[in-house]
């Protein structure tokens, strides 16, 4: 099944320009057809009129372009779906025009998500995870997939002696899903590392990273060898915690045509609306992400010198165990820290009940600044001893460090520290 709209968003898309043009360019005028009004269009519409029964049949018969019925494809999605297929993808088109690059939208992270792995994976496939993944991811696999027959091999991704040995024993393995930096211990792997050992061993093999904790602005993985890349929109992408959404983008054709056709059945479709505010929040992913990881760069070296905090786990530290990997896969490190209070629990509990400015909430990625305790929220559903082995201690918190200023941000951090 094919998308009938989707030829290829790379033509005219700004690809000799840089990371912010396309960021702010590619897709505008060109995924909609209505081209008068300066700013994107909402097409709040679920169907699509045809000129003439002979001009519907034709779009359905997929000979020409055209809308349908906004499940199958919809132009305020399409232009989202453009913009984010020129930045995951715009290099990897450019140095290779032959290849067909595409993004499709979803309704979530987890519809981007569960869409792709219905794609490679059918009953009888053997899965390949990384071992800390989106609680949801795990609960997809260990819960839904498994329904349908595909089983589920977990794999530290960050330790290539693991990766190489999980290979060798599971070659029949469609796909490899892995995140990084992973929730909320940003463990990083090496994505062409990675890429390269599964290549070697099948071919075939499909490489997925989950691409959330990054943005396309500090990592892109389709360069380094993954054959699709999926997002929750949710977080930076969007940036502003308005919507939860998600997109897939791919470069591997039976992907492509898979997705499109779990997404046209399944139905994780986004609506209009949401895919217009999504592309609003990438316009300013570029200014954004540099002064997330500017501000949790500095907020992680606070914490680093602070007497009361155990350990900081962020990549941008020199210390940190990732830090040479990451400098050399990503633009920047990134804008998620996590700490381990001394005192355990009963500590976190008193910074997140404390702490100023920062919004006790889960979620990540939004301008503003929020603070969550794993251990009690996000990963309560993992069992203690897994949990524990990812790292998530009672006295682990994590923080998505937002744009503000970041003095007011230390000096919340350090009064809250300061009743512990
Ligand atoms: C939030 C998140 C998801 C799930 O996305 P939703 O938009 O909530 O469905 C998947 N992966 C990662 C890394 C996330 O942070």
């Amino acid at each position: 099944m094919e998308d009938s709209n989707n030829p290829d968003y790379m033509e005219k898309f700004y690809l000799d320009c840089g990371f912010s043009t396309r960021a702010l360019h590619a897709g505008e005028h060109v995924a909609q057809p209505q081209h008068s009004s300066h700013g994107g269009a909402i097409y709040q519409s679920s169907t699509f009129v045809f000129d003439s029964a002979r001009e519907g049949a034709q779009v359905f018969a997929g000979e020409r372009p055209g809308y349908i019925y906004t499940r199958l494809g919809n132009p305020t999605v399409k232009m989202l779906e453009a913009k984010v297929n020129a930045l995951e993808g715009g290099a990897v088109k450019l140095a290779n025009p032959h290849l067909r690059v595409s993004t499709q939208g979803f309704s979530s992270g987890m519809a981007a998500i569960s869409t792709t792995l219905m794609a490679v994976c059918s009953a009888g496939d053997t899965l390949i995870m990384g071992d800390v993944v989106y609680g949801a991811t795990e609960h997809l696999a260990s819960g839904v997939l498994s329904r349908f027959g595909v089983n589920t091999i977990e794999l530290d991704t960050s330790d290539l002696a693991a990766v190489e040995k999980t290979l060798a024993q599971h070659p029949e393995a469609k796909a490899l899903f892995f995140e990084t930096p992973t929730n909320p211990t940003l463990s990083v792997t090496d994505i062409r590392a990675v890429a390269d050992l599964a290549r070697v061993v099948n071919p075939r093999m499909k490489v997925v990273v989950d691409n959330t904790f990054a943005t396309p602005y500090l990592q892109r993985p389709l360069e380094l060898g993954a054959h699709a890349v999926v997002h929750s929109t949710t977080k930076y992408i969007c940036g502003h915690g308005v919507v939860v959404g998600g997109v897939m983008t791919t470069i591997d054709d039976q992907i492509r045509r898979r997705a499109y056709e779990v997404l046209a059945n399944v139905g994780g479709n986004p609506s209009p609306f949401d895919a217009w505010l999504v592309n609003l929040g990438l316009k300013t992913l570029p200014i954004r992400m540099e002064r997330h990881c500017d501000n949790a760069m500095e907020v992680a070296r606070y914490l680093a010198s602070h007497p009361k905090v155990d350990r900081v786990f962020y990549p941008g530290l020199e210390t940190d165990p990732f830090h040479e990997l990451a400098s050399r896969q990503m633009k920047k490190y990134g804008g998620m820290v996590s700490f381990e209070v001394k005192g355990g629990l009963e500590a976190g509990r008193t910074i997140m009940d404390n702490i100023e400015i920062f919004t006790l909430a889960v979620s990540l990625g939004c301008v503003d600044s929020l603070i969550q305790h794993p251990a009690s929220m996000t990963h309560a559903c993992v069992p203690r001893h897994k949990r524990e082995k990812g790292g998530v201690t009672d006295g682990l918190v994590r923080v998505s460090v937002g744009i503000e200023d970041v003095q007011d941000l230390i000096r919340a951090l350090d009064r809250a520290l300061a009743l512990v």
